[in-house]
């Protein structure tokens, strides 16, 4: 089936009079009638539901469709995309590791990465995305785990170089992880281009509408954990038994699962960071449309990405879809149906100038999000970045004009209209 299809079809089909629509499987428990039947699951985990700390039936669904959606053999939701990039790291992570992850990724990521999984002694060395070949291999050490990426960067709007990552990765032996929140699976699937566990923040796209909270973590199957572990001694906990869940051997039992059963039966039943039922059904209700809003946003960012590169008020633009922008030849490459609708601009006139042009807009909300239903833009400076200097703006990449603009589903005219009211305040 093509996306369109499994976006609607995928992960659940109802018998004969049961609803058309996920059902929301409301409970925190799961009855069973004999003591050997909760044993077997127990030793089992796949058998069956037993407690909603780490599997529900409505969410279940929902993971099966996204699993299709991206290619993968497997899906765990979480309860936001900061826990799903957390746990997809600590899948593979332990105290006195280290793992390679892009500059070039979310902030939130960045204080995740860089302070809280340091107080955990896990170590994130920072490389910069477009750094060579050689540059980047050298940066490994024996402890390290694995690479983390984003397909286009939040904010800055790079597009990752999924061939040369993946091929490093894998002459390393270790996973390659993509945050694949900005191009959805509808825009770039990374398991076409050698990722091999993919995380969203589906508080974005996928879910669509600013109602729900989310995260997804997928694997794609292919990493290949008993070979790494002969020839590294790394991954052991997929190969040896799990003492935590009575000797249970990831990769003997759950062969291409492995990855993703074991997030959920060591990582989810541990930390409980898992969606209710009522949450996955939300998420579920946006990813039904994604692909019709995905190419919306698509053909309205374009438009609108223009439309500033015509300003002379405007002195930057990044699009990766835009002729003449930076990324435009790997944006063609790996997503040949458009580039998202958010947009980064820098406004002639710094922080000052880039204020007027915010609060002179009536349509666009200012707001703490991004990739919504809704026309939204965010001022890194006087926002996320408030306390810096100017100067200590300009050495974090991010000028006091900087503004993330990111389309909604407004008619297009009427967006336009909005930024020139904007541009004609500055
Ligand atoms: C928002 C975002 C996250 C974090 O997701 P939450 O659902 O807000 O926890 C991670 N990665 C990217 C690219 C994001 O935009």
């Amino acid at each position: 089936m093509k996306i369109e299809t499994k976006c609607l079809h995928s992960g659940y089909m109802p018998k004969d009079g049961e609803p058309c629509t996920i059902p929301i499987i409301q409970s925190t428990t799961y009855r069973y009638h004999s003591c050997n039947a909760v044993a077997d699951i127990f030793d089992d985990p796949t058998l069956g539901a037993i407690y909603s700390r780490f599997f529900n039936p409505t969410c279940d669904a929902v993971e099966k469709k996204i699993a299709d959606m991206e290619g993968g053999v497997g899906c765990m939701l979480t309860s936001s995309g900061q826990a799903a990039s957390l746990l997809a790291v600590l899948n593979l992570c332990s105290a006195g590791d280290s793992f390679i992850a892009s500059t070039n990724i979310y902030g939130g990521t960045i204080n995740l990465f860089g302070f809280t999984l340091k107080k955990l002694g896990i170590e994130c060395i920072w490389v910069d995305s477009e750094a060579s070949y050689e540059e980047i291999l050298s940066k490994f050490k024996p402890n390290t785990k694995c690479m983390f990426g984003e397909t286009i960067s939040n904010p800055s709007l790079t597009v990752l170089d999924f061939e040369k990552w993946a091929k490093i990765a894998h002459e390393k032996k270790v996973p390659f992880i993509v945050d694949n929140t900005f191009a959805t699976p509808v825009l770039c699937r990374p398991f076409e281009w050698g990722a091999d566990i993919v995380v969203h923040s589906t508080s974005k796209y996928m879910e669509g509408h600013a109602v729900q909270i989310g995260g997804a973590i997928i694997d794609s199957g292919n990493f290949d954990w008993a070979e790494a572990y002969k020839a590294t001694g790394n991954f052991a906990d997929f190969i040896e038994p799990d003492e935590s869940y009575h000797g249970l051997k990831y990769v003997e039992k759950y062969g291409k699962m492995a990855y993703i059963i074991k997030t959920r039966c060591q990582l989810m039943r541990d930390f409980g960071c898992f969606p209710s039922a009522q949450s996955a059904f939300y998420l579920n209700l946006g990813l039904e449309t994604l692909p019709l809003r995905m190419e919306k946003v698509c053909k309205t960012g374009l438009i609108v990405a223009e439309h500033f590169a015509k300003s002379k008020k405007i002195t930057s633009v990044n699009y990766p879809a835009m002729k003449g922008d930076k990324f435009y030849e790997r944006a063609q490459k790996y997503l040949p149906k458009g580039s998202c609708g958010v947009i980064s601009i820098s406004v002639k006139g710094g922080k000052e100038a880039a204020i007027r042009f915010m609060d002179a807009l009536k349509l666009s909300s200012v707001e703490v999000h991004v990739a919504d239903i809704r026309t939204c833009v965010l001022h890194p400076a006087s926002a996320t970045h408030r306390q810096l200097s100017d100067e200590q703006l300009k050495s974090a990449g991010i000028d006091g004009g900087m503004i993330r603009f990111s389309c909604g589903l407004e008619n297009v005219e009427d967006i336009l209209k909005d930024i020139d009211c904007g541009l004609a305040a500055i």
